[in-house]
C-alpha cells in the first residue's frame, strides 16, 4: 500500500451542525492524518470551478448554491491508500445507500447535503489539493 494524499471537504451542512470534530475523529480513528486544514467561505466562482466536472448534471446549480450556503473546511488527508480509504469512511453519495458507521450514514442530511467531499482518484486528488492549498500550507 502506498502513502497517498487526498482532498477532503467538510460541507456547509456539517459546519452548520458543529460536526467538524466528530467527522475529523472518524478520519483519525481510521489512520488518516489531517496534514492541512482551513475554514473557507467559497465564492460561487470557486464552487463552480471546483465542481466543473458536474457542469452538465441537473443538480449542478443547486450543488453550487449549497456549497456556498455556509463555511466549508478543506483538508488534505494523508495515509496508506488515502483516496480509497477516505471514500470508504465517507460512505455512498446517497446516505440511504451508505454503510453503517460511515460519515454519510451517520451525519448526511440528503444526497446533496451529504456532509463530506473526497477525491475519487489519486490524479484528481493532486488537482483538487492544488486548487485549495499552496505547498507551504501542507505539513506532512
Ligand atoms: P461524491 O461526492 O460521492 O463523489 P459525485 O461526485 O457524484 O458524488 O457528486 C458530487 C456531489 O454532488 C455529491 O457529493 C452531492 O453533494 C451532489 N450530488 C450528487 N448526486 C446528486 C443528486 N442526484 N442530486 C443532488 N445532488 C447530488
Ligand atoms: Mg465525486
Amino acid at each position: 500500500m502506498a502513502v497517498e494524499r487526498t482532498l477532503s471537504i467538510l460541507k456547509p451542512d456539517a459546519t452548520r451542525r458543529n460536526l467538524t470534530g466528530r467527522i475529523n475523529a472518524k478520519f483519525e480513528e481510521a489512520g488518516l492524518r489531517i496534514i492541512a486544514q482551513k475554514r473557507l467561505q467559497l465564492s460561487e466562482a470557486q464552487a463552480g470551478a471546483f465542481y466543473a466536472v458536474h457542469k452538465e448534471r441537473p443538480f449542478y446549480k443547486d450543488l453550487v448554491a449549497f456549497m456556498t450556503s455556509g463555511p466549508v473546511v478543506v483538508q488534505v488527508l494523508e495515509g496508506d491508500d488515502a483516496v480509497a480509504k477516505n471514500r470508504e469512511i465517507m460512505g455512498a453519495t446517497n446516505p440511504a445507500n451508505a454503510a453503517p458507521g460511515t460519515i454519510r450514514k451517520e451525519f448526511a442530511e440528503s444526497i446533496e447535503a451529504n456532509s463530506v467531499h473526497g477525491s475519487d482518484s489519486a490524479e484528481n486528488a493532486a488537482t483538487e489539493i492544488a486548487f485549495f492549498f499552496a505547498g507551504t500550507e501542507i505539513v506532512g
